[in-house]
């Protein structure tokens, strides 16, 4: 199959939404515009073979991953994602059925999202599979969250468990855009972030952007499961709590609400979404240190997260 065929067979039947006007076909996609009162969200992200994914995870799940790593990240500005270009970087013998295969997870997440796949390119790399994704996305004006709005005292709040994402969860998690718009319909959130390189180090990201630091409760942090069972079937793995603390592509948002709304936000919050978890893990200090408090007290979160733990 040569690459126009391919690119013919990829392209028939991609997701779309109304805001389309040419997809894939032309020399490029036409697009309207955003709705009035809204701000572009722009977004690329990428994955390669070895990195991200390995050859024996299912092609349905490479192509969901793609995807939903950049819908997670217009989910932490609260924003809906509209559009996306694709490009494939693939070895010159490639299996067509893998390749069908990843375009089949990146449709489907896709039209879960009313995103529209309005083309992208393929292109040859000898060595191995390489999938980058650039997506557009809107939020309203006053609706976008930033890094940067994060007050001391803010409660601070993490969704879903964390830690053994390795275990399987980096390859179907789902992008928490629905918990993100409803959280900015109900509450003021004043500082959010998606997950991507560990609770420790993204909450850096999020404290320094805001020039504040945090005090967390290491009792409170959610430990997924896999995280535990990943550190019992190997004793010299990471404990727990240290794997939700330092593991990457956990994909769950870290977010601050003003601490008068915690109590409301956590009672709303279980009724509407009662299968995943919310979490207050600590709150915002005016002084720019991250404490980590266990039962012997406070002492200082390294980004690494390696604390000695008794
Ligand atoms: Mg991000």
């Amino acid at each position: 199959m040569n690459e126009f065929e391919l690119i013919a067979r990829l392209t028939s039947g991609l997701a779309t939404n109304p805001s389309v006007i040419v997809a894939a076909g032309d020399d490029c996609a036409v697009l309207r515009n955003v709705d009035p009162g809204n701000l572009l969200l722009f977004k690329t992200d990428a994955i390669v073979e070895g990195v991200h994914f390995t050859k024996e995870a299912e092609p349905e799940q490479v192509g969901h991953k793609a995807l939903a790593r950049c819908l997670s990240d217009i989910a932490a500005m609260a924003g809906t994602p509209l559009h996306a270009l694709v490009t494939l970087a693939l070895p010159r013998q490639f299996d067509v059925a893998f390749v069908e295969g990843i375009y089949a997870g990146l449709n489907r997440l896709a039209a879960r999202y009313a995103v529209a796949l309005v083309g992208g390119e393929t292109v040859t790399n000898p060595e191995r599979i390489l999938i980058s994704i650039a997506v557009l996305g809107q939020v309203a004006e006053g609706k976008c969250v930033l890094r940067s709005g994060a007050k001391p005292e803010d409660a601070l709040f993490v969704t879903g468990k964390l830690g053994g994402s390795l275990a399987g969860r980096h390859l179907d998690f789902e992008p928490r855009l629905t918990e993100a718009h409803w959280l900015v319909e109900h509450f003021t959130v004043h500082a959010m972030i998606d997950l991507s390189d560990g609770l420790a180090g993204d909450l850096r990201h999020l404290l320094n952007a805001s020039h504040v630091g945090a005090e967390l409760l290491a009792s409170a942090i959610p430990i997924s499961r896999g995280a535990r069972l990943m550190a019992k079937a190997d004793p010299s793995a990471k404990t727990p709590l240290l794997a939700a603390l330092t593991d990457g592509e956990d994909y769950e948002l870290l977010f601050t609400v003003r601490s008068a709304d915690a109590v409301r936000l956590l009672d709303s919050w279980k009724q509407k979404f009662f299968a995943t978890p919310l979490t207050c893990i600590g709150k915002i200090t005016a002084a720019p240190t991250v404490l980590l408090r266990t039962k012997d007290g406070p002492r200082p979160l390294p980004a690494h997260g390696y604390v000695h733990f008794a």
